[in-house]
């Protein structure tokens, strides 16, 4: 009997310790009306959050050259790769006539290596970004992955230049579709 009544009053002094019961009419700081709705869908919750993702900062100065459409799909294609331990950074994008005539120029009426087989490229007005893998601050040419690239690239419906034939093949090469 005493066991009991020694429980019996643990029973009651551990409800005394609970939480006290919040009144109705307690004053709060801060008014719950003015509390933004949360947010209710998962998958736009997930398309924010890929939106949001930024690249480095020289593939987002290299974007922010190109027409809206191609940094959308252009960031997605990157942030792919990322997820992927792919480090790639879009080291060209919009170019003027000129500058793609200076190009095509090199290694045909100026020095250096060919790299380009076009004067007349989607680089002008902003249709195509250039690719280029990284290991490190190095950049890496001869890869198989700019074929994984190329595949993500094709997914998101971009044109992949590593299709292209007849001394035209331009790996690190995206561009949006006619
Ligand atoms: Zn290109």
């Amino acid at each position: 009997m005493k066991a009991l009544l020694t429980w019996l009053n643990r029973l009651f002094a551990g409800s005394q310790n609970g939480p006290q019961p919040t009144l109705p009419n307690s004053s709060s700081p801060s008014k719950k009306s003015s509390t933004p709705a949360p947010s209710t869908n998962a998958s736009a919750t997930s398309e924010a959050k890929a939106s949001e993702w930024q690249a480095d900062p020289r593939s987002e100065k290299n974007l922010a050259t190109v027409v809206p459409q191609l940094q959308k799909l252009g960031r997605e294609l990157l942030r792919r790769l990322a997820a992927e331990g792919l480090t790639f950074k879009v080291t060209s994008g919009n170019r003027t006539q000129a500058e793609q005539d200076a190009l095509y120029a090199q290694g045909r009426t100026k020095p250096g290596k060919v790299v380009t087989w076009t004067r007349k490229s989607r680089h002008i007005g902003g249709r195509a970004i250039d690719l280029t893998l990284f290991s490190g601050k190095n950049p890496v040419w001869d890869s198989k992955h700019y074929d994984r690239a190329g595949a993500i690239g094709e997914e998101l419906g971009l044109v992949w230049g590593g299709r292209w034939r007849g001394g035209k093949t331009d790996r690190p090469h995206f561009e949006l579709p006619a």
